[in-house]
Parts: C-alpha cells; sequence; structure tokens
C-alpha cells in the first residue's frame, strides 16, 4: 500500500518535470525563431539580390505590420559601412500608416 503511494507519487513528479521542461523547450524554440533576423531585415543579414532591379523588387514584396503594402519605390536607397563592406538599404514608406522598413541587400559589382 505504501510502496504503491511513493511509486505514484515518483510518477507524478516524473511526468510533471518532464511537462515542464518540455514546456521550456518549446518556448526557447519559439524565442529563436523570433529573434532570428531573417533576410534583409538588418545590416547584419541583408538579402542578396543579383543587383539593384531585383532588390527594388523585393522592396515591393514588403509588408508592413499594418497589412499595408510597402510597395512602390523606396523613399530612399543609401550605402552603407558595414564589417568591412558595403551594404545598401532601402527604405520605402507604408501608404497607409506611412511606417518605414529598411530592407538591407547586397549585390554583386
Ligand atoms: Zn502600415
Amino acid at each position: 500500500m505504501l510502496a504503491g503511494i511513493v511509486f505514484v507519487g515518483l510518477g507524478l513528479i516524473f511526468g510533471v518535470t518532464r511537462a515542464v521542461r518540455w514546456a521550456r523547450s518549446l518556448r526557447g524554440r519559439r524565442f529563436v525563431a523570433r529573434t532570428r533576423p531573417s533576410a534583409g531585415k538588418s545590416a547584419m543579414s541583408p538579402l542578396l539580390v543579383h543587383d539593384r532591379a531585383a532588390a527594388l523588387a523585393a522592396v515591393r514584396m514588403l509588408r508592413c505590420a499594418c497589412g499595408g503594402r510597402l510597395g512602390g519605390e523606396p523613399e530612399s536607397t543609401e550605402a552603407m559601412r558595414y564589417g568591412g563592406g558595403e551594404v545598401m538599404v532601402s527604405v520605402p514608406a507604408c501608404p497607409a500608416c506611412a511606417t518605414r522598413r529598411g530592407l538591407y541587400w547586397v549585390a554583386p559589382r
């Protein structure tokens, strides 16, 4: 009887710790996915394109957080120095909410 209670208790503790560990690993994985910068969002991970036209095409595909399209010509396209190289940044604006977002890209010369 006592042995049975201890056994069930241990099983319960084991099950709970496993569930907690599983939930933690799930949260950790989701956190990594959220923080991993996708190509083009930062100078650290620029989008690799063939040429300027391809970069501007990619800019037209961008969507704003409000759901609007960032399409159209970017307000500015500038070169910036990053890590010993040059990264271009095009900044389109959302026509709906006027949010600006930079698309970082690199094209071979
Ligand atoms: Zn917007």
